[in-house]
């Protein structure tokens, strides 16, 4: 799809309702495909930290407009883009193109408990999604390994990571390649928290 550089930052410039067709697209995919969601705070941190920029730059395969605030840069910067793709609203269509496709969902991060109440959620809105596994984000170092295995043994094609900007997106880009099948991971910052109740 088209990209549109905002801030440095190269944004897919795409209306929710593509965002879906091309992440379920994506699940076809041969390899791990990283894709990023990028507000307004995300980019002052991009502005200001050179890894994440380059992250959004070379590690992610797509990046999303996360939020007003990107919509009314891209006005301001005469780069307009088409609309705000927030998570929230991304989420639950997702869910219901993937229901009863056999593709699984494995959600990792947020405090212990918080992953559990979002399966649970998803089960009850989208009783056909397979759930493959849930993980908090408060696992040590040494704990990494046996997460990286959990989510690789899941048979999971798509994942979400709920450890905040940055760290999740540079999460992502260090072990796409430990994730099994995994085809599509994507930074979801607080979403989980949203859908926990
Ligand atoms: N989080 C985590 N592990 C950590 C730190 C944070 O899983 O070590 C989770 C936190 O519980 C929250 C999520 O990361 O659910 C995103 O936090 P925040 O809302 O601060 O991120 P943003 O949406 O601003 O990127």
């Amino acid at each position: 799809p088209e990209k549109v550089s905002l801030l440095d930052i190269p944004v897919d410039n795409l209306a929710m309702t593509e965002a879906v067709e091309v992440l379920v697209d994506l699940t076809d995919s041969y390899r791990t495909q990283q894709v990023a969601f990028v507000n307004a705070d995300c980019a002052n941190i991009s502005f200001k930290n050179d890894d994440y920029r380059k992250t959004l730059q070379e590690d992610a395969d797509m990046v999303l407009a996360d939020g007003i605030g990107m919509k009314l840069a891209g006005n301001v910067l005469k780069r307009p883009i088409k609309q705000n793709v927030n998570g929230t609203d991304l989420f639950p269509r997702l869910c219901a193109e993937l229901e009863n496709t056999g593709k699984g969902l494995f959600l990792l991060g947020a405090k212990p408990g918080v992953a559990e109440a979002v399966a649970n959620w998803v089960r009850e809105n989208h009783p056909g999604m397979l759930i493959s596994g849930v993980q908090h984000g408060y696992f040590s170092a040494d704990e990494e390994p046996a997460v990286l295995e959990k989510i690789a043994s899941s048979g999971a094609s798509l994942l979400l990571v709920a450890f905040g900007a940055p760290r999740q997106d540079q999460w992502i880009a260090a072990h796409k390649h430990e994730l099994g099948s995994v085809k599509v991971a994507i930074g979801v910052g607080g979403l989980f928290d949203f859908f926990s109740g």
